[in-house]
């Protein structure tokens, strides 16, 4: 059956007047946020979001706000023809695609003060990312008022960060995390992949097979968190990953690093290969 045609839109207004008319047809109203660079990953979060809601808004912009001075912003990926090529058959409503000066015009000053939850991990190596990721949410949770908003625990701390954002600041709207989609050999899928030469690509697998082995060993039994972390740090330097920002545990609630995996934890490693940083993360689970 063919798809209704996806509306695109790039002002304020025509959010507004997208949200109006979703809640005049009664339907529920599902968002994704995305900056574009379309993969697997994000496809699968539209997937979801078809599912359970009956319109379905998606947003690509890439926002300067959470890239520190020294970060990729003019070279991240840009490929929006490809982007709506792989949104056609989703059976999305609205393509939400705002330029710069729409979302951040001059005279803008005003900033999200991020949860604890952002203090650590991403939050040390990237000080003002969450400032910026949350301010961002926020504005489009205020442009596009959905029912559902859905993330992926790819990125796990900004999901925590959401999340507890949404609850401090009573915004209401449900946040919903989808699993990590991965390539065939483990690989998280990431828009960041693409700069990967083919040597670093297939070093590049030593993150997830890192944390599958901290699974491994936790679901053996290993509840010390420093154990685990020497073992994903040896697979990676194996890998000859050696710029490792963190390979760790962490309380999967409050991302503060634990002794003791006694509560439900999560294993999270930032490694570059090469001159990219790419991030992955595994869930594992207490008693
Ligand atoms: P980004 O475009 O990188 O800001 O990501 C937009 C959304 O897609 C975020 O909620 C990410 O967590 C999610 N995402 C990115 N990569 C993946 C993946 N491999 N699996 C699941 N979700 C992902």
């Amino acid at each position: 059956m063919p798809e209704e045609i996806t509306k695109i839109a790039s002002t304020e207004r025509e959010a507004r007047s997208f949200i109006r008319a979703a809640r005049e047809g009664r339907k529920r109203i599902g968002l994704v946020p995305t900056m574009g660079a379309l993969h697997e990953g994000h496809l699968s979060l539209v997937r979801a979001a078809r599912r359970t809601c009956e319109s379905v808004a998606v947003t690509i912009f890439v926002n300067p706000a959470q890239f520190g001075q020294t970060e990729d912003l003019s070279k991240y990926p840009r490929t929006i023809d490809e982007d709506l090529e792989a949104l056609r058959d989703l059976g999305v409503d609205l393509i939400f695609l705002p330029s710069q000066d729409e979302l951040y015009p001059n005279g803008f000053s005003t900033y999200v003060l991020p949860p604890a939850v952002a203090d650590p991990f991403e939050g040390q190596f990237r000080p003002e990312h969450f400032r910026g990721v949350a301010t961002i949410v926020l504005k489009l949770l205020n442009l596009l008022p959905a029912d559902v908003a859905f993330f992926g625990q790819k990125d796990f701390q900004q999901f925590q960060v959401i999340r507890q954002m949404v609850k401090d600041l009573n915004v209401p709207v449900e946040i919903q995390a989808c699993p990590i989609v991965r390539e065939p050999d483990g690989l998280a899928m990431s828009s960041r992949n693409r700069y990967l030469t083919p040597d670093e690509r297939e070093r590049a697998v030593a993150l997830s097979d890192a944390l599958a082995e901290a699974k491994r060993c936790f679901d053996d039994g290993a509840t010390s968190s420093s154990t685990l972390a020497e073992y994903m740090s040896e697979i990676l330097r194996k890998a000859k990953i050696t710029k490792i920002d963190y390979a760790e545990v962490a309380d999967a609630n409050t991302l503060q690093r634990i002794d003791q995996i006694d509560r439900p934890a999560v294993a999270l490693i930032a490694a570059y290969v090469g001159r990219t940083r790419l991030i992955d993360n595994t869930l594992l689970a207490a008693e």
